[in-house]
């Protein structure tokens, strides 16, 4: 019989139901990982939206630790915590420059990363600054015919570093990519001697190698699959454990559940979990919808949910592990079930499961 499963750290308060533990150490491996792959174009790391969930300060010091010091956060306020953190980091902000944002940037020593001749205008010769070029997302950045614009109307203050993004690099076969990049080597050309930058997580991986001079990995450094086609080369970075609440047992044709969308075939043992869509778990990760419902790992074997994930609980089938009990930890992500597959169980994208970790878990930093 499995000994009962205990998150694997020192110490838990007796009063946690739910906890969310970062591995530093398998973080930074990744971020080493990705920066060997690419080597010798530089690695940097994207950490906007919170380090997609992470937190930013554990994260981004830990990397700076493993040696990465450029950094790119989605906006100015991220920015700024990214500058507490550290006074030397190279810190791009994505969203570029709102009106009047120029001198907040300045003072705190941001790169904006520059989307529209408008925006260069403005930034005018306040300092080091990216300029993004729209290559296909038709999102943000300068259209490829303002290469030509854009680099005399910068060339007072020469950009640091010249972008564009990939619209499906996930997909290696896509002709798109090979498209963007060729549409991205003409812009370039117009920047003698700036550093270009192309690739997210999924672009290090495209056979034709476009790292060109800085890479901007995000969700592999967090320990999503880059190659969705192939295994995952990164490892786990999350372990999302809940504890078990209670346990019952049912009859066949007693239901769980709102709007009881499943009913027992069979006597079903059932086990409550803590953790539910307020903390991240999507609904779409309940059963009965068209596709296998999300599991969860109890003693080490994968249990599904039954019925629809609510705002505090989920609900999963035990049948069969007697041993599963009032108290017991399980494991919802971690190394068995990662981000890649909860988000395919819930109709959606790991990025999606990763920046909605919710905000009541108790949180671990290990390995830092
Ligand atoms: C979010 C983002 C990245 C990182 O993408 P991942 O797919 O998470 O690696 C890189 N570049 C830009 C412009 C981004 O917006």
């Amino acid at each position: 019989m499995h000994a009962p499963s205990m998150p694997a750290i020192d110490r838990i308060e007796l009063s946690e139901t739910a906890l969310l533990t970062v591995d530093l150490f398998a973080l930074t491996q990744n971020w080493r990982r990705l920066a060997e792959r690419c080597a010798p174009t530089e690695c940097a790391a994207v950490v906007k939206a919170n380090a997609y969930g992470l937190g930013l300060e554990p994260v981004m010091r830990a990397l700076l630790a493993a040696g990465c010091d450029t950094f790119f956060v989605a906006t100015v306020v991220e920015g700024e915590r990214a500058r507490a953190v550290s006074k030397e980091a190279i810190v791009y902000v994505l969203d570029g420059l709102a009106p009047g944002a120029a001198p907040r940037l300045k003072a705190a020593g941001l790169r904006p990363v520059l989307n529209s001749l408008a925006e260069i205008g403005e930034w005018s010769d306040a300092g080091a600054a990216a300029l993004h070029f729209d290559t296909g997302m038709n999102r943000l950045g300068l259209a490829p015919g303002e290469a030509g614009a854009a680099a005399a109307f910068s060339r007072g203050a020469a950009p640091c570093l010249v972008m564009s993004h990939f619209v499906s690099a996930q997909s290696p076969n896509d002709p798109r990519n090979a498209r963007q990049i060729e549409a991205f080597a003409a812009i370039r050309a117009h920047f003698p001697g700036v550093p270009a930058s192309l690739c997210n997580s999924s672009g290090i991986f495209l056979r034709s190698k476009p790292h060109l001079d800085l890479a901007r990995p995000g969700y592999a450094l967090y320990g999503g699959n880059p190659t969705p086609a192939q295994p995952n080369p990164m490892r786990a970075v999350l372990r999302l454990e809940a504890r078990i609440l209670a346990t019952r047992e049912i009859d066949a044709g007693e239901c769980v559940g709102y709007d009881a969308t499943w009913t027992a075939t069979r006597r079903t043992r059932l086990a409550t979990i803590g953790a539910g869509y307020a903390d991240g778990l999507p609904i779409g990760a309940s059963s009965g919808l068209s596709r296998p419902p999300a599991e969860a790992l109890v003693a080490g074997r994968r249990r599904p949910i039954v019925g629809r994930v609510s705002m505090d609980f989920v609900v999963l089938d035990v049948t069969g592990a007697p041993e599963a009990k009032r108290g017991d930890w399980v494991e919802i992500l971690g190394e068995e079930i990662g981000v890649d597959d909860l988000a395919a169980r819930a109709g959606t994208i790991g990025y999606e499961i990763l920046t909605r970790l919710g905000g009541r878990y108790a949180r671990r930093y290990v390995g830092g």
